[in-house]
């Protein structure tokens, strides 16, 4: 389960845009951005899905919540509003089994999301 797409680009063996790095959090950008500004924010240290994390895991998933709204805030448009959605599963919308967050901004947003 650790060896996806993100856990390359955690181990560099594959490129992206890295906007923030921590011991135990990367930010890169979107390769499909839904907005003027998509990030997404990852675990260095992989959980498959939201479903898959348990109790051991609280502090690393407040970590990543706390680290895209700081990024938000260190760029400026945390006033203006943006929205993180984190999708779990087939339904979910997931297509890369390494939880994710998405930090999407720079439009304006619609609920719900379809
Ligand atoms: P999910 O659908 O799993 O919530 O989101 C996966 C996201 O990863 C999508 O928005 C997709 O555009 C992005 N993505 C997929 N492959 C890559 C890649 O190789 N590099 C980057 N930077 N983003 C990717």
């Amino acid at each position: 389960m650790s060896d996806t797409l993100f856990a390359k680009i955690v181990r560099r063996e594959i490129p992206a845009d890295i906007v923030y790095e921590d011991a135990e959090v990367l930010a890169f950008r979107d390769l499909n951005p839904q907005a003027p500004v998509h990030v997404l924010f990852i675990p260095k240290r992989a959980i498959s899905t939201l479903d898959a994390a348990r109790g051991e895991d609280a502090l690393l998933l407040g970590k990543l919540t706390l680290a895209a709204a700081s990024y938000a805030r260190a760029q400026g448009f945390s006033e203006q509003g943006y929205r993180c959605v984190i999708n779990c599963n087939a339904d979910g919308g997931q297509t890369v089994y390494h939880l994710h967050l998405h930090l999407l901004a720079g439009r304006s947003m619609h609920w719900p999301p379809g």
